[in-house]
């Protein structure tokens, strides 16, 4: 008689339960195996591994390491996947999953980030990689033609950045398959703690690891998940790339997501307070955040995400000039082009991520002027609303803020 599953153990259990590989004396962390090679015996044990008949520590370029690996087995454990492999960079696992599976062509649903929108339109093109784009999302009927024309690759974002648009993850890769392709999501903006689009149907997730996975701002990385038949050949491309994360970043990494559930917890609360508060706010003309019922994607964020996450943005009456000097008032949100962070930050993204794009573009991607993106960090909500009210020229508290002039420049 079949066994009924067992039951999926919470994120919060995973982020620090989910490394299977222990240290030989009893950490209870995988320590940093700073080291490049590892030594065998005899020939008869190395061709074993050689040979792939075992994995084991080799040769860290490769990814054997037991560093990357406990890191690689908590990653698969958060995303519900077969296996993880960790990059160097978020742009590393894409360009990695580009190369590996967009050969026979990529559709890119919706708006995506910068570099992988340049990678797309710009370098796998000189490459001969056919690229796709259909910048409202999923149009069944454009997709069709493009699945009917041999495309292979599905790629999307979702919430996407920075119109924080969503994507029905389960209606995209049904289409799809039927058609034998296959969807990899950038889930970066969610995580896997508020979605997890392997369990709605795609195949593959990719990650900034650098934003809430890392969550301090203060590491690089990247991160590929699905079954291992899918992931073997990018495994196969970032050994030749070279593009594995090293020992140290992997153990820093290990360490934030033992913190991801309750960080993402702290996230979606403070970023669904502060939505709702500002969306009355007279010198704001909408609020755009996943969790409002007067998000144009909202009754799909109930039913794909578990949580709404950190990131909202905001047009502010009066277009650049006056978005631009709400922004440099501002205190304790940084005016920094990143997200995820315990710290919050703020970009206006006509003089950021999209200041290369003409007006007209970016009117056609729905990126106006008095448009800021805020990622809403760790600190108290009650505080960063009070900055926000003082920014936005109506102070409500006399609350205390560090002064900005202090700041050594
Ligand atoms: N995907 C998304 C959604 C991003 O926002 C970013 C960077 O901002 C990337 C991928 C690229 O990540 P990285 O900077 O780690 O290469």
């Amino acid at each position: 008689m079949r066994q009924p599953p067992s039951p999926r153990l919470g994120p919060a259990t995973l982020a620090i339960h989910g490394q299977q590989q222990k240290d030989a004396f009893g950490s209870p962390h995988m320590p940093i195996y700073d080291t490049t090679t590892f030594a065998y015996p005899d020939t008869a044990a190395l061709l074993e591994v050689t040979e792939g008949r075992r994995r084991a520590p080799l040769y860290s370029r490769y990814g054997h390491n037991p560093t990357l690996y406990a890191l690689e087995e908590t990653l698969a454990a958060l995303e519900d996947a077969e296996a993880a492999w960790a990059f160097s960079s978020g742009m590393a696992a894409i360009s990695t999953l580009f190369l590996s599976h967009g050969q026979r062509g990529i559709a890119c649903l919706g708006e995506v980030y910068g570099g992988t929108l340049s990678l797309l339109e710009q370098q796998l093109p000189e490459l001969g990689i056919d690229t796709h784009f259909l910048l409202e999302g999923h149009d069944p009927d454009a997709l069709e033609d493009l699945l009917k024309a041999g495309v292979k690759l599905v790629y999307l974002e979702t919430p996407t950045n920075p119109t924080l648009r969503l994507i029905d993850i389960a209606a995209v890769a049904e289409q799809v398959h039927r058609h034998g392709a296959l969807v990899a999501v950038d889930s970066t903006f969610a995580t896997p703690v508020n979605q997890r689009p392997l369990a709605l149907g795609a195949d593959i997730v990719v990650h900034s690891a650098t934003k809430y996975l890392g969550g301090h701002s203060d590491l690089t990385a990247g991160a590929a998940m699905g079954s291992a038949k899918l992931l073997d050949p990018l495994w196969r491309w970032r050994q030749n790339l070279g593009s594995a994360l090293s020992p140290q970043m992997a153990s820093l990494l290990s360490r934030s997501l033992c913190t991801l559930p309750l960080r993402m917890q702290h996230h979606n609360a403070s970023a669904q307070a502060i939505a709702e508060a500002l969306r009355e706010h007279p010198a704001i003309v909408w609020v755009l955040y996943p969790g409002l019922d007067s998000h144009p994607g909202h009754t799909l964020a109930q039913r794909q995400m578990s949580g709404f996450g950190g990131m909202l943005t905001l047009e502010i009456a009066g277009g650049r000039d006056a978005a631009a000097s709400v922004a440099d008032r501002l205190v304790l949100f940084a005016l920094a082009p990143s997200l995820g962070g315990v710290e919050s930050l703020i970009t206006q993204p006509c003089t950021t991520s999209h200041a290369d794009l003409s007006a007209e573009e970016r009117a056609r991607r729905g990126i106006t002027d008095g448009m800021l993106r805020l990622s809403i960090g760790l600190e108290d909500s009650e505080d960063l609303l009070d900055d926000l009210h003082r920014a936005l020229g109506k102070l409500e508290t006399d609350r205390c803020f560090p002064s900005s002039s202090a700041v050594p420049s």
